[in-house]
């Protein structure tokens, strides 16, 4: 072999496999913009489960995910998993929809990563929309970049070594339900999910940030794999650098959060999880939570940390564990 070459191959071959290389990706304002004026939009009516906004948003997502390319899991073809009606306990007024789309890993394809966010809010109360930009608009919209950043990186030859899913579930406002569908009716073994990232409400400062927007609550990071813990503060500090607040995840702390978003359903099955928030405010369930209040720049580094935690989590040699003292 000619010598130049073989050394362009050296160079090539320890500069793919050295630690950081993700973070030449990273997310872009102006495709989380689109999203959440899409989603937050007066045509999506506040997506409602069972009503109209709720399955327009649905198809706005399936469709982004069909054109991106990503696999949709066998037989779920259209990108959607169907929840009757009568799951939802009289809560809904017709079936709701989780939305569901992955990538398969390159080296440990049965282990699955999830990436969660609810797509329903609370729909329309007399005149009002409560259009949920930042709840959860925001959070769909950071699945939707990261999902197309794990794309990019998979054309560009670097396919996660786990498969990924993305999932976008219904009925969260109501009570939780999508999520505990999935979690009832997994699309992949739960015993072979390794992690649910969970993201709702990431587009806001709370008041207790005004002068340091570069945060982020955490909760649940520890409470099952103390390796989860510490993996996501050493990406965390290695890469976006955001204070990492876990007033939220303390155990005696009154808003109990760790058992109030979709993550929840994944913790009960033993799976480790991360639920990524940003605080309430004064727009919390209110039909002022509107699109031209999001901090873009927050939630953009906030997207980029759950993108490196995620690629890390994926790519890492060992499957994240479980502690033994906090098995079930
Ligand atoms: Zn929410």
């Amino acid at each position: 072999m000619n010598k130049l070459l073989f050394f362009l191959l050296l160079f090539t071959v320890i500069s793919c496999s050295s630690g950081q290389s993700y973070t030449e990706y990273a997310s872009d304002t102006i495709n989380l913009k689109q999203h959440i004026s899409q989603l937050a939009s007066a045509e999506f009516g506040g997506r409602k489960t069972g009503e109209k906004g709720q399955k327009l948003a649905a198809a706005y997502l399936a469709k982004y995910y069909s054109e991106l390319k990503l696999e949709a899991p066998a037989g779920h073809e259209d990108y959607l998993q169907h929840i009757p009606v009568e799951f939802f306990n009289g809560r809904s007024k017709d079936k709701g929809e989780n939305v569901l789309a992955f990538i398969k890993g390159s080296k440990y394809p049965e282990e699955v990563l999830v990436l969660s966010a609810h797509y329903d809010h609370l729909g329309t109360k007399g005149e009002d929309i409560y259009f949920g930009a930042d709840d959860d608009a925001s959070g769909n919209a950071a699945l939707m970049e990261i999902a197309r950043l794990f794309q990019k990186a998979k054309t560009e030859g670097k396919q996660p070594e786990r498969s990924i899913l993305f999932l976008h579930v219904c009925g969260e406002e109501i009570g939780l339900f999508g999520s505990k569908y999935y979690t009832s009716h997994p699309v992949f073994p739960l015993k072979q999910t390794v992690v649910n990232l969970n993201v709702d409400m990431v587009g806001r400062i709370d008041d207790k940030h005004k002068n340091n927007p570069d945060y982020v609550y955490l909760i649940g990071s520890d409470k099952l794999s103390s390796e989860l813990h510490d993996l996501s503060e050493k990406i965390n500090k290695e890469t976006v650098n955001l204070e990492l607040d876990y007033t939220y995840n303390n155990d005696n702390d009154p808003n109990r959060y760790y058992y109030r978003s979709d993550h929840y359903n994944f913790a009960m099955n033993n799976i480790p999880v991360i639920f990524y928030f940003n605080g309430t405010h004064e727009d919390y369930h209110k039909p002022t939570d509107t699109e031209d209040k999001i901090n873009y720049d927050a939630l953009s580094k906030r997207t980029n940390l759950i993108f490196y935690t995620a690629w890390e989590i994926a790519n890492r040699k060992e499957r994240i564990g479980v502690d033994d003292k906090k098995l079930k």
